[in-house]
């Protein structure tokens, strides 16, 4: 059965993005068809300025709503990476097989790192060594396949090409894993900022669809999403990007396809209240959910106990193999 590894960073409260882009399809499909582990990764949400009650607080939130969501311990394993050595362990070895000039390179560093100097923040080491944590994250488990959204493939590339020079230097390892998409909605862009993705780490929450904002702040986020200067609903992500995004939300909502919805729409205003309807139906559930479970922590603590023992179990044996291949 193939493996499948994927995580969230706790650095804000999940999205609308997150949701669409990532967390519905490990419910929907990974957790099914794969021996899959859903990680929530907070040595990530280190790599910035952080809060450290914050950023507990935030790491049991999103993993109490990856189970509201749906992932379901009996298929599969759900757990905090820093529970779990082996990540910290295996991330050194990556740093002893990648390059300073392939971390420098990274989109992500660059925008993040340039984000911090323009606010007289000081950059930590860490924001630049973060793709090597990410490759030991997914090379720990022997993985397969890494769904994400599209802001992660060069990450996951990276992961593939330490894997394969590691094997090529030391013996083989590491399975070389390789990032997988949804269909639609790889890309939800922030509602009043459409040519930037929803990114839970963003200041301006206004055009964030935060999954437990309540019915009416949904409502009232996505009626006041930026829209085009045309009049005519048409999808086309580059001219009309405002447009194209509640399209494309409200297609991965219902399940249509954005290009067959536009032609359904003869204003933003109704193309706003549904897709605003959609959002607040597909979220609903999450919400309740997650409101049983926050009432139960001891619940929520067990799963994530019994989620570490059982990464652990996977990623020792295939880390200490990496270590003697290397020399140590
Ligand atoms: P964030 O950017 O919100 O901090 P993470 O880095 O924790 O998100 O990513 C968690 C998952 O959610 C990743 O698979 C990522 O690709 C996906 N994701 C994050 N934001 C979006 C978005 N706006 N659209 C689609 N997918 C997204």
């Amino acid at each position: 059965m193939k493996r499948i590894f994927s995580g969230i960073k706790p650095t804000g409260h999940l999205t609308l993005g997150n949701y669409l882009g990532a967390v519905r399809r490990w419910v929907e499909v990974d957790q099914h068809q794969a021996d899959a582990l859903f990680s929530v990764v907070d040595l990530h949400a280190l790599t910035v300025e952080h809060d450290p009650a914050r950023v507990r607080r935030l790491s049991r939130q999103a993993a109490t709503l990856l189970l509201a969501a749906g992932l379901d311990p009996e298929r599969c394993t759900v757990f905090v990476q820093s529970h779990v050595d082996e990540h910290a362990r295996l991330s050194y070895l990556m740093e002893c097989v990648a390059t300073d000039g392939e971390m420098r390179r990274m989109i992500q560093y660059k925008e993040k790192s340039l984000r911090a100097r323009e606010s007289g923040e000081s950059v930590r080491l860490s924001l630049l060594t973060y793709p090597a944590l990410m490759a030991a994250d997914i090379l720990a488990y022997g993985t397969d396949e890494v769904p994400v959204g599209e802001d992660q493939t060069q990450h996951v590339e990276l992961a593939r090409d330490l894997a394969v020079r590691f094997n090529h230097r030391y013996g083989h390892v590491f399975t070389v894993p390789k990032a997988t998409h949804p269909v639609v909605a790889a890309r939800v862009m922030d509602l009043q900022d459409p040519r930037s993705k929803m990114g839970k780490s963003h200041e301006n929450g206004a055009g964030i669809v935060y999954l437990l904002d309540d019915a009416d702040t949904v409502r009232r986020k996505i009626m006041r999403a930026v829209t085009d200067s045309g009049r005519e609903v048409v999808y086309d992500r580059e001219a009309a990007p405002g447009v194209a995004n509640l399209l494309d939300v409200l297609a991965a909502a219902t399940g249509g396809n954005p290009i067959g919805l536009a032609g359904v729409y003869e204003s933003y205003g109704s193309l706003k209240k549904d897709t605003a309807e959609a959002v607040v139906e597909l979220l609903r559930p999450v919400r309740e959910r997650h409101a049983e479970l926050a009432a139960d922590p001891a619940q929520v603590d067990e799963v994530l106990r019994a989620g570490a023992e059982r990464a652990r179990g996977m990623a020792r044996p295939l880390v200490d193999r990496a270590y003697r291949a290397i020399g140590l």
